[in-house]
């Protein structure tokens, strides 16, 4: 199938782009690197009538440093983001889970903004920003609004953004000494979407937590940022208290059903992931649980 008819027009700069947007609304859509739009147009899923290309705007690209904050540009790629000294270094939770993203030909193209835009609850870097605390910054006409990560996921392919706002950027704390990340997902192939996956960062002191941020992906209809944590956190982490957080875990939780998975092995799996996630960010492999 192709896509329907539409017009198209290539933004000369962040100020043009929301001109469009400002006089199109809700029947343009914002170009980046086309790796979830073409084939939502090609499906025919949506029909807008402008495409708004923001490809060029070398502005919206581009990895900066500034104190204890990484800011990445909407525009930035995926394989930018994976080959990147800085995120490997600041964030290197981000340069793990992009690997997992698609595959090579979908990595050269998309881009960072184009998947928090996209929303897709079973994306890997909606969870990491989740798992990060990062802010994401959207321009409008009246200036730019900043958003907690957990704040901007609000159901599937939704967002906080508005149809006039173009997101510009994304806003990472410089990982600290004393922290520690951990990711993984369960697929049926590398590069397939996650049947269930989890990004997490932590801090620790001695062999306790002192923050511990455990985003869930692929489990319901946003990223999920587990409440359950805070039972691990400040306490030395036994088995009890493991157990405890799984609990909680599994009743905070609504993941859906759908052809991959029934909501109770989501869950279940959700529950294992936390269980490695612990016990690879303490070191103890006897809190793994051995499932799965
Ligand atoms: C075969 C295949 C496998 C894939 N596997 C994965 C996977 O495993 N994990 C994963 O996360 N993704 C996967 N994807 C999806 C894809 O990697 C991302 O969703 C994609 O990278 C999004 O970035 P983009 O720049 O291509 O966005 P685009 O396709 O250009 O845009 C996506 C949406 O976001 C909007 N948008 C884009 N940029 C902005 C902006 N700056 N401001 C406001 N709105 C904007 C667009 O209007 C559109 O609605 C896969 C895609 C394909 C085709």
């Amino acid at each position: 199938m192709k896509a329907s008819a539409f017009s198209y027009a290539r933004a000369a700069s962040v100020a043009n782009a929301l001109d469009l947007l400002a006089t199109h609304g809700e029947s343009a859509k914002v170009l980046s690197g086309g790796q979830s739009l073409m084939p939502a147009m090609n499906l025919r899923l949506i029909t807008p009538e402008l495409i708004i290309d923001i490809g060029e705007l070398a502005e919206l690209r581009g990895i900066e440093r500034t104190g204890d904050v990484l800011r990445i540009g909407a525009l930035t790629r995926h394989v930018d983001l994976m080959r990147s000294s800085e995120i490997a270094t600041h964030a290197p939770l981000l340069t793990e889970a992009i690997a997992h993203v698609g595959h090579p030909a979908i990595r050269n193209r998309g881009t960072i903004g184009g998947s928090l835009a996209h929303a897709d609850p079973a994306a890997e870097l909606p969870a990491c920003m989740l798992a990060l605390g990062a802010t994401i910054i959207v321009r409008g006409q009246d200036g730019e609004r900043r958003i907690a990560a957990e704040d901007f996921f609000t159901g599937i392919y939704e967002t906080a953004l508005t149809p006039e706002e173009l997101l510009v950027a994304v806003e990472v704390p410089v990982t600290r000494k004393d922290s520690g990340y951990f990711f993984h997902e369960f697929a049926r192939r590398h590069g397939d979407y996650a049947i269930v996956g989890v990004a997490a960062q932590a801090r620790l002191q001695e062999d306790v937590f002192s923050d511990l941020r455990i985003a869930f992906f692929a489990v319901g209809d946003r990223p999920a940022l587990a409440r359950a944590a805070a039972k691990l956190v400040g306490v030395p982490v036994t088995p009890a208290v493991l157990s405890a957080a799984s609990a909680a875990l599994g009743d905070e939780l609504e993941p859906q059903e759908d052809q991959e998975a029934s909501a109770s092995m989501r869950r279940h799996l959700a529950k294992v992931l936390l269980a490695r996630c612990v016990s690879a960010l303490l070191g103890r492999p006897d809190l793994s649980g051995g499932q799965a």
